[in-house]
């Protein structure tokens, strides 16, 4: 292991205990959801799936399974199906950057807006390849009015910076939610139902290369599905069409010093799969 990766890993707080493992070939669906990824990503790319989330280890989060505020397929339907945007989404599909803040910052769409003290839209370089999606602000967010910007956004910069990234160049970062949740719960559904078009916004203006969900709320709020973070992580899945990887929410890594090991396969998967999407 390289004197710079040694480095790297004790920003993560990975020294003592970090170990790569050996890439093997073992198959990882090319995507898991229906919707296209337009990357091939070979099998020595991929770190190993993990094994399953160990019998009785904590899930990082838990939220209902109605959770699940976008559909990650793409826009066919036809003219016949159902309407799914309101006019209030609808007007929020139409927004640029500083309508978005305008109107995040005024928004009362959901209970979030009555403990906050300021709503947090996402911080970074709106030209960005990678897209860093987390849960929600916590205490330091919502007075700072910038996301992860406590102990957890810490150890988010460190992990960003074991890729190559720094924060405000080449990356954005967002939230599920943009207000806190009281106590820093997990969001209800009706929250991030309610707060989706403000991020459906965020990803169609940024129109990224590759997006990274943290934790399970930002992976099953992507993905429209329920999704374990431990049977997620290590393959290749997609918003609509844009590739994405989970991996865990830094909060929780800070609680579970195992699984920082296991981010750290994650971050090298999705910078190797970000030089494809570069080089396709
Ligand atoms: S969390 Fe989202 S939907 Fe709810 S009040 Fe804040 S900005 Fe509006």
């Amino acid at each position: 292991m390289s004197r710079e990766r040694d480095a790297v890993l004790c920003e993560m707080g990975l020294g003592p205990i970090w170990k790569l493992r050996e890439q093997t070939a073992e198959t990882v669906p090319a995507a898991a959801t229906p919707a296209v990824v337009r990357v091939s990503v070979s099998e020595a790319d991929t770190p190993p799936p993990p094994a399953a989330m160990a019998e009785g280890a904590p899930p990082d989060h838990d939220v209902p399974l109605d959770a699940y505020a976008f559909d990650s397929r793409p826009d066919d339907d036809d003219e016949d199906a159902t309407p799914t945007v309101d006019d209030r989404a609808a007007r929020i599909a139409a927004m640029d950057w500083v309508e978005l803040k305008q109107s995040v910052a005024e928004c009362r769409a959901c209970e979030l807006c009555k403990q906050r003290k300021q709503a947090v839209l996402g911080v970074g370089d709106v030209n960005a390849d990678w897209l860093v999606v987390g849960e929600g602000p916590g205490a330091d967010e919502d007075e700072r009015g910038e996301p992860f910007v406590g102990a957890a956004g810490k150890l988010l910069d460190a992990m960003l910076d074991a890729i190559g990234l720094k924060r405000g160049k080449d990356v954005y970062i967002a939230n599920s939610v943009k207000c806190r949740p009281p106590g820093n719960r997990t969001p209800e559904a009706a929250e991030i139902n309610a707060c989706a078009p403000y991020l459906q916004r965020q990803i169609a203006l940024l129109q990224p290369r590759l997006v990274i969900a943290l934790g399970r709320p930002a992976a099953q709020t992507l993905l429209g599905r329920e999704v374990k973070i431990g049977e997620a992580r290590g393959k290749l899945h997609a918003h609509r069409d844009i590739p994405l990887i989970v991996t865990y929410h830094p909060a929780y890594l800070l609680r579970t010093l195992p699984d920082k090991a296991k981010a750290w396969e994650d971050l090298v998967f999705a910078r190797r799969t970000m030089q494809k999407l570069k080089n396709s």
